[in-house]
This record gives structure tokens, C-alpha cells and sequence, in this order.
């Protein structure tokens, strides 16, 4: 793989939400790519954070009886901030859009773009969808109602900041068609086109003056609507890291990081990020997740249940990323007794019992390298086929342990019995490497049982053995 850098975000979440499985997977799956590319040797950044200005935070705040905001949000904060330690999320910066970098940030690519003339005050007049926090069009209306919320936007007429996103619609067209990948995948890609192509106006990026949010830097009666704030974080946070190779986000919000978030750079004069990958949504049980049905799950409790790394695990492994998911606590608890417990976890266990007890020199000749397939591996990687790269992972762990049903090390000894065992210690220690991204606590447990340091993609081949390996618990219990 190629040297470089890689910046990876996730979408800032509305403080005023609360964590639930939708933003664990998208969060995780960042998590994953990015332990994957500093493997790699890139120069990685992982970006996320926090919403904080939109006008459900305020609402939220009063739900909660609290008059002040500030306080609210530091409280939800410090929530999100332990779901993501829960989950084994290593972020590098973590973004609050009530920050002073950030706001400082918001109000310099403002003036940028005023500077250029494509902002100018107007009358708007349409529809409002408040849990969004955006415009909606007739058109995107399903029975009268905004298509995610279900609820009916109301009528405003504002006096409002526009910004020129019609100027800019057709030169995004034009990236679109240049970059094919772009836009990810590429269903989503004809969509965004569709809607390009179906005409865009201008949009409406100021709301009348509140005491939360971000004060326009020309006129002190207005805020800054909400996403012409919100998706400035991606440079706030380290100017100098732009563009991100990467922003991963649900399809929902496809819209907002191509069309809108594109016309906006264009304007400021920034690049575009090189990637926007829209991942689907998830029913729970081949239900739709939500309050009144009672099945939202808490990514923390579940990790509590079943172990974070299995959570992981079978995020990753279990969706096509890309495509909408069902989350089932049986397809969860099948996938630890198979793939983790009896394919991964058995063969450490068996492997390392026998090592323990061998007292001669650990060394052989290489007979399972020709099954590693780390290219495979790489490239499904690289196309973001997460569940295939782990598809490939597997197909060696199971190469390893038809070896060892082969070879029955437990019946051999002296040389025969060292070059079984270096064979399938130095497996070990490679696919303690290759697993880490996706389960980086029970890499760091196998490293620990194999006696060796964590490698990097530069350690995944096969050379002497240099570790005295002892016993430790087990990786994983039958649920
Ligand atoms: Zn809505």
C-alpha cells in the first residue's frame, strides 16, 4: 500500500441525541479504516465530534430542565465521549462546534464566500423541517410529511443570507462525473446526479437571531443555519489536514456532504474531500429502529453484554457496507460461537496449550504462507468491502486449523512438532495484525498469549519466532 495520508471523518452527531447503534456503526467502521491505514503506515487523522448549534440542542436542553445550554451540551458531551471509549474508538481530535476554533473557523469560510459574492440577503419562504434542521422542497415530502421524521415541516417566511449554491451546481456536476469514486457507492452516486440534474436552487444559510449559534460575521440578527456550520468542522478541526480522503456518513445526509458542502468549498476555494461514502440504515430484527417500538439499541449496553470486540466484529462482518442492515441479536450471537469462538478462538487455544508445553527450539520451515492472501485482504480493503476483507481474514484462520487437524501436533514431537508449531505461531502473530483494526483488544490478548509486540503490515510475513508463549484466558465464551 502506499505511503501518504489519510483523514477520516465521521458526521457530527446532534449533541442533544443519544447515542444509539446507527452512530456505533458508523463510528466503529471509521474506527476500523483508520487503525487499518496507520497500520499501512499512513499518516492517519480520525475526526469526530459534535453538533451543537442547532436549535434542538436549546430544545433539548429545556426538555432536560436545564436553563443553561452550556451546561446541557458538556453533559451530553461527556456521554457520547464514554460511548465511544466503550466501543474501543480512538479518535485523534474530537470536535465541538460550541469550540472558539471552530466558530473562529465558521466565520472566516463565511467571509470567504461573501467576499466572492455568493451570499446576498432574500426572502424566504418555504418549508422547515425543525428535527432536520433544514429546508425541505415539496418534492421531498412523502404524504405531506419530511421522510425521515414523519412529521409535517412547517411554513416560514424570513428575511435570510443566501448562498449562491445554484452558481456552483453544475461545476459539482462536473466533479461528480470526472471522480467515480467520489461519490460511494455508486448507487448513491445516480442519485445525487438525479438531484443535481432536477435543478438546484440557491439555499437559505442564515436563521433569524437566537441566543445559541453562531453569529453572522456581517450582520448581528442572524445565526448561521445550522449545516453551513456544521459541516465546516471537517477543516476546523486541522486546516492544515484538508481535504479528507474520506467522509464517512448514513445516506440520509448524502445530500448535505456533496451538493451543499461542495458548492460550499468551491466557493471558499478549498478542495473537495476525495471520498463521501454513504453507509444505509439498519432495522433491529427486521423492524425499524425507533422509540415507540421500543427497540433502539444502546451500543453500550450490547458491547457490556456481548464483549466490544464481538460488537465490532459483527458490525463489520454482518452488513455489506454500503447497502442497509438488520441487526439481530441471533445472527450476533451465531457469528461469536462460529467464527470467533470456534474458528479464531479454538485455534489459539489449541495452539498455544501444545506451545507451552514444548521446551525446544521453536523453528521450521514456512508451509502456511502460500495461504495468506494479503493482497486479497488489501483490496477489498481499499474498496471499502469490509465484510470481504474479513471474509479473506477468515478463510486463513480456518486454513490454520484444518493444518492443525492434519498435522495432529498433539501426537507428534522433537522436529516435526517444532515446525507445526513455528508454522502456526508465526499464523498467530499475522492474523493477530490483521484483526487488529476490527478488534484491536483481542489482537493485543493473542500478542500477549504469543508472547511478541503488536506488528505493523510490514511484520505480515513469515520469519523467526521470537516469543515464549504462556497461557491466558480464553479469547471468547460460548453465548
Ligand atoms: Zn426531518
Amino acid at each position: 500500500m502506499k505511503k501518504g495520508k489519510f483523514f477520516i471523518t465521521t458526521p457530527i452527531y446532534y449533541v442533544n441525541d443519544v447515542p444509539h447503534i446507527g452512530h456505533a456503526y458508523t463510528t466503529i467502521i471509521a474506527d476500523i479504516l483508520a487503525r487499518w491505514h496507520r497500520l499501512a503506515g499512513k499518516k492517519t487523522f480520525f475526526l469526530t465530534g459534535l453538533d451543537e448549534n442547532s436549535v434542538n440542542t436549546i430544545r433539548g436542553a429545556r426538555k432536560a430542565g436545564m436553563a443553561d445550554i452550556k451546561q446541557y451540551t458538556d453533559m451530553m458531551a461527556e456521554r457520547w465521549i464514554s460511548t465511544w471509549k466503550a466501543l474501543g474508538i480512538e479518535y485523534d481530535d474530537f470536535i465541538r462546534t460550541t469550540e472558539e476554533r471552530h466558530k473562529k473557523a465558521v466565520r472566516d469560510f463565511f467571509r470567504k464566500v461573501y467576499a466572492k459574492g455568493d451570499i446576498y440577503k432574500g426572502k424566504y419562504s418555504g418549508l422547515y423541517c425543525d428535527a432536520c434542521e433544514a429546508f425541505l422542497s415539496e418534492g421531498d415530502l412523502i404524504d405531506g410529511k419530511c421522510p425521515f421524521h414523519r412529521t409535517e415541516p412547517k411554513r416560514i417566511e424570513e428575511e435570510n443570507y443566501f448562498f449562491r449554491l445554484s452558481k456552483y451546481a453544475d461545476k459539482v456536476l462536473e466533479h461528480i462525473e470526472k471522480n467515480p469514486d467520489f461519490i460511494q457507492p455508486a448507487s448513491r452516486r445516480n442519485e445525487v446526479i438525479s438531484f443535481i440534474k432536477s435543478g438546484v436552487k440557491d439555499i437559505s444559510i442564515s436563521r433569524p437571531r437566537t441566543d445559541w449559534g453562531i453569529e453572522l460575521p456581517i450582520d448581528s440578527g442572524h445565526v448561521i443555519w445550522v449545516w453551513f456550520d456544521a459541516l465546516i468542522n471537517y477543516i476546523s478541526a486541522r486546516p492544515d489536514n484538508w481535504p479528507a480522503e474520506i467522509h464517512l456518513i448514513g445516506k440520509d445526509i448524502l445530500r448535505f456532504h456533496t451538493v451543499i458542502w461542495g458548492g460550499m468549498l468551491m466557493a471558499a476555494g478549498y478542495e473537495l474531500p476525495k471520498a463521501v461514502f454513504a453507509h444505509g440504515f439498519f432495522t433491529v430484527n427486521g423492524q425499524k429502529m425507533s422509540k415507540t417500538l421500543g427497540n433502539v439499541i444502546d451500543p453500550v449496553e450490547i458491547s457490556r453484554k456481548y464483549g466490544t470486540d464481538a460488537i465490532r466484529y459483527y458490525l463489520s462482518r454482518e452488513i455489506p457496507f454500503g447497502e442497509d442492515g438488520d441487526f439481530s441479536e441471533d445472527v450476533l450471537k451465531r457469528r461469536i460461537n462460529g467464527e470467533l469462538l470456534s474458528d479464531l478462538g479454538n485455534l489459539v487455544n489449541r495452539v498455544i496449550t501444545i506451545a507451552v508445553k514444548f521446551e525446544g527450539k521453536i523453528e521450521g520451515k514456512a508451509e502456511l504462507e502460500k495461504y495468506l492472501d494479503f493482497k486479497r485482504i488489501e483490496g477489498h480493503m481499499g474498496k471499502l468491502e469490509i465484510h470481504h476483507a474479513l471474509d479473506a481474514i477468515w478463510d486463513f484462520i480456518r486454513q490454520c486449523n484444518r493444518y492443525v487437524n492434519e498435522k495432529q501436533p498433539w501426537k507428534l514431537e522433537g522436529k516435526e512438532l517444532s515446525n507445526t508449531l513455528y508454522n502456526l505461531l508465526e499464523s498467530l502473530r499475522i492474523i493477530s495484525i490483521l484483526i487488529y483494526p476490527f478488534m484491536p483488544n483481542t489482537a493485543e490478548r493473542i500478542c500477549g498469549q504469543l508472547d511478541v509486540k503488536l506488528g505493523t503490515f510490514g511484520d505480515i510475513r513469515f520469519r523467526k519466532f521470537g516469543g515464549k508463549p504462556k497461557k491466558g484466558e480464553l479469547l471468547f465464551r460460548y453465548v
